[in-house]
């Protein structure tokens, strides 16, 4: 649900006992939001006070005014419980799907995952809220479960994974639900599933790796029933799909500031044993390159993502790595992304870091022919992955280029690629033009091609045409005696 114009969350601790949450003030059209405010009760005993996004109340009120209940739940109240400001919100409501498109009408309704009680709702700007039926999973089978409608919110409370996941706000009632009190766990730092973990990892096997991103996301620990939990569930991860598992890769990818943390406990528990066998033994070192590799934001989530991916396969190499990927279902483009950019980081990284490392003056034409070979648009993902590689090297003591060296080199890198001729497009001589100063076409004209590069890389100044003729025909003549 990306809103556009989606507001921020306020959350307000108002009593002794609750965590020392953050107070976000997002105060936008006060006059509208009183109105929507002026006929909720207000009660001393509530502990927390949460404000939703006008278009999210909008919708609840409606819900609520058809007779339904409706509560914001989940993520939304655990990210604005810890003043996270990037928030989705979601509701549920004892509506059943059929109801919900009653409220709004076919129009303004989406019917994404009718069967689990999803039903899409539009706020006026168009933007998709979605509302989903209080619900109760009555058959898993560690992968799918079958849900049944018509229970209460506490049910449905019951049946999510965590209890910082388990907290419900009603914004009609300005209250509070939270059964398994996640308030506390939020305070205490704490993954925890709710009730039996082992029963609850059973049910649904992806809940471990939740538990895993969760807590590597908000530097939280994990209950130890919870912890103990998931070691039990790693000989099982592999019922899960391999989207399903990439998904969490991918948002531990997105979501978390030092993914290693997460990838730790990924190795210590086996899950990448079971999931990424490759990745079950590395050393801790490798898996902390992604942590100097930045958090992708909206606008970078694919090319960042995929920078960060790198840096967690680096260590197998090219051909491994996108072994992985295949193996995960990720899509042609990043795999070959990811496995490309490793590939140069293989072939090139080594030679860039010696010539840094010692100190001399690096040549314009060393400059010239590293560009070459990495790309002209690879340039920004290769020296972010060799600046985090070498990071990563200097934080463990070993030796590496300074941070200055490869910013500089980065600069000269940016100016070569886009001012001197460094592909085969850029030459002031193609094909056609060789063909006809008498040069046959085949095999022999392509390695003519290549020379000429060559020799443009080492001197653009050679980039005429007039140059470049007279030295294709050299070059033919020489080939053809
Ligand atoms: P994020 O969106 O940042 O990954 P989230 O908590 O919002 O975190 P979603 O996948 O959007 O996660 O799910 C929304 C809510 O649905 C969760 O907060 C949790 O209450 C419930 N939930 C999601 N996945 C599961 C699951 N596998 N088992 C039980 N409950 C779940
Ligand atoms: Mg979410």
């Amino acid at each position: 649900m990306a809103g556009a114009n989606r507001r921020q969350v306020g959350a307000r601790n108002i009593a002794d006992n609750t965590p020392k949450l953050k107070w976000l003030a997002i105060f936008t059209r006060e006059t509208s939001r009183a109105k929507l405010n002026a006929h909720r009760p207000r009660s001393p005993n509530i502990m927390i006070v949460l404000t939703p996004p006008r278009p999210v109340l909008e919708i609840a009120d409606a819900l609520e005014d058809a007779g339904y209940e409706a509560w914001c739940v989940g993520g939304a109240i655990r990210d604005a419980l810890l003043g996270h400001p990037d928030l989705d919100w979601d509701l549920a409501t004892s509506a059943t799907p059929v109801q919900v498109r009653e409220v709004f009408g076919s129009r303004r309704t989406i019917p994404v995952g009718i069967d689990f009680g999803t039903v899409g709702v539009l706020d006026r700007a168009g933007t998709m809220h979605e509302v989903t039926t209080f619900r109760r999973d009555v058959r898993t089978d560690g992968r799918h479960a079958e849900v049944e409608f018509g229970v209460s919110l506490n049910d449905d409370l019951a049946r999510r994974d965590f209890t910082i996941n388990a907290i419900a706000y009603s914004p009609r009632r300005n209250e509070v639900r939270d059964p398994f009190d996640g308030r506390g766990d939020l305070a205490r730092k704490l993954v925890r599933a709710v009730g039996d973990a082992d029963a609850r990892m059973r049910e649904d096997r992806l809940r471990a790796l939740r538990a895993i991103r969760f807590a590597a996301r908000f530097g939280f620990t994990i209950d130890p029933p919870t912890y103990a939990a998931i070691e039990a569930s790693a000989p099982f991860l592999r019922r899960l799909s391999p989207e399903r598992v990439k998904q969490e890769l991918d948002k531990t990818l997105e979501q978390v500031r030092c993914p290693s943390s997460a990838f730790m406990i990924w190795q210590s528990t086996g899950a990448f044993g079971a999931l990424v066998p490759a990745l079950g033994q590395v050393a801790p070192d490798a898996l902390r390159v992604c942590d100097y590799l930045a958090l992708p934001g909206p606008a970078t989530r694919p090319a960042r993502r995929a920078i960060r991916f790198a840096g967690l396969l680096l260590s197998l190499g090219a051909k491994a790595a996108e072994d992985v990927l295949l193996s995960l279902r990720a899509s042609r483009h990043e795999t070959q992304a990811v496995a490309t950019l490793i590939d140069r980081w293989q072939s090139h990284g080594p030679t860039i870091a010696d010539a840094l490392v010692s100190g001399g003056s690096i040549a314009n034409v060393d400059v010239r022919r590293w560009v070459a070979v990495i790309g002209r648009l690879q340039v920004g993902p290769f020296m972010r992955l060799a600046t985090a590689v070498w990071h990563a090297a200097r934080n463990s003591g070993v030796s590496a280029p300074p941070a200055g060296a490869a910013r500089s080199l980065y600069r000269r890198m940016l100016r070569v690629a886009f001012h001197d001729p460094i592909d085969l497009a850029a030459l002031a001589v193609d094909g056609d033009d060789l063909r006809r100063a008498g040069v046959l076409p085949g095999p022999g004209l392509g390695k003519i091609l290549q020379a000429l590069l060559a020799a443009v890389l080492e001197d653009p100044d050679r980039n005429t045409t007039e140059w470049l003729l007279r030295e294709a025909k050299r070059l033919h003549a020489q080939h053809a005696s």
